[in-house]
């Protein structure tokens, strides 16, 4: 094992994208992960027991954990930090951060933001999901960052790590909203422009993974509760269009959206908000519509833009597997080490 990452929510897509090398230790999990999967000897509950075992494994390198700004897993993480620097000293320490709700608000006085920064010193390296969450880092610990090797490495976004590529089959005429149909993604803005666009021959179809909720929809729309990962997958390769119109909450952003990337990674046009952390990465992508948060006069406008232009060409290589980001994080932390050993002092 070359990785070990603890996490908390497991969800199907982080086991999917998991690279060979990395154990995960997850510490609760979401509605939507696939107990098939979890059966994996690589993703375990997290113990104190199965982490220091794994701490002493002679090929570990790196451990991830929860980023700073999940306030609650954070300092929980400061304390999986403080065990491995004891049983492995030369471990490099590394988290992935994508909050997009701004820092300043949720650590409303200066001691606590200078409280963070100084915790945020003892990760040897950051990546950023978005560009989104690397402004919002920047702004609020801009001195702790320059302390940190840093860098934006967003997700992959031209191919499933399950499918593989996208293929060129036709696709059928449905706009796929995944996700509890919640207010703060948007749904009822969606159900309103649904309506003012009346696009005929569509079907709306919202694969919701907790199938709580029992929203009331228009003709041509229908709910799929609880559907299994591979109908998810099936779902995202024959739909023409993902929807998601997040909107902002009192408290919450949307930070990047899994709809939105594995859209994309399965070749759908996505209509989303400008409220993702990834909307200044994705402003000149092809096959994405941003729309106005909140206005279903202008979602509308992006649904019928997506509708009405069927695919983009095969898109070109985007964004960063999970293994391409560990990778970057053992490198950037070896030549750390490597100037600090041979610079004058
Ligand atoms: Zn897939």
């Amino acid at each position: 094992m070359q990785s070990l990452r603890i996490l908390p929510d497991l969800r199907s897509s982080v086991v999917e994208e998991k690279h060979p090398g990395q154990v995960l230790l997850f510490t609760s999990e979401r509605d939507d992960s696939d107990a098939s999967l979890t059966g994996d000897s690589m993703v375990r509950p997290f113990s104190w027991r199965t982490f220091v075992d794994a701490l002493r494994d002679p090929d570990l390198e790196l451990l991830e954990v929860a980023e700073p700004l999940w306030l609650g897993e954070w300092r929980k993480a400061l304390r999986y930090v403080a065990v491995a620097k004891v049983v492995r000293p030369r471990i490099t320490v590394a988290t992935y951060a994508i909050e997009n709700f701004d820092a300043r608000e949720r650590l409303a006085t200066r001691a606590g933001r200078t409280a963070m920064g100084v915790s945020m010193l003892g990760l040897d390296a950051v990546a950023f999901g978005t560009t989104g969450a690397y402004e919002n880092h920047r702004r609020a610990f801009g001195w702790a960052l320059r302390r940190t090797r840093h860098a934006v490495l967003p997700p992959r976004l031209d191919a499933c790590t399950v499918c593989g590529p996208s293929t060129a089959a036709p696709r059928e005429p449905v706009v796929l909203f995944l996700g509890a149909p919640s207010e703060r993604k948007g749904f009822p803005v969606l159900l309103e422009a649904w309506r003012r666009t009346a696009p005929e021959g569509w079907r709306l179809v919202v694969a919701d993974p907790s199938g709580d909720e029992t929203p009331e929809l228009p003709p041509g729309a229908e709910v799929r509760r609880q559907p299994a990962r591979e109908a998810v997958h099936e779902l995202l390769r024959t739909s023409a269009v993902v929807v998601m119109p997040s909107v902002r909450r009192p408290g919450w952003r949307e930070q990047i959206g899994l709809p939105l990337v594995e859209g994309l990674a399965h070749g759908c046009r996505v209509v989303t908000t400008t409220e993702t952390g990834l909307a200044d990465d994705l402003r000149a992508h092809p096959d994405v519509h941003l729309t106005t948060p909140g206005d279903p006069d202008d979602l509308a406008r992006g649904l019928r833009e997506a509708m009405d232009r069927g695919r983009a060409d095969r898109p070109e290589r985007r964004g960063f597997s999970k293994r391409e980001v560990t990778d970057w994080w053992l490198a950037a932390t070896k030549t750390r080490r490597r100037a600090a050993t041979t610079s004058p002092r």
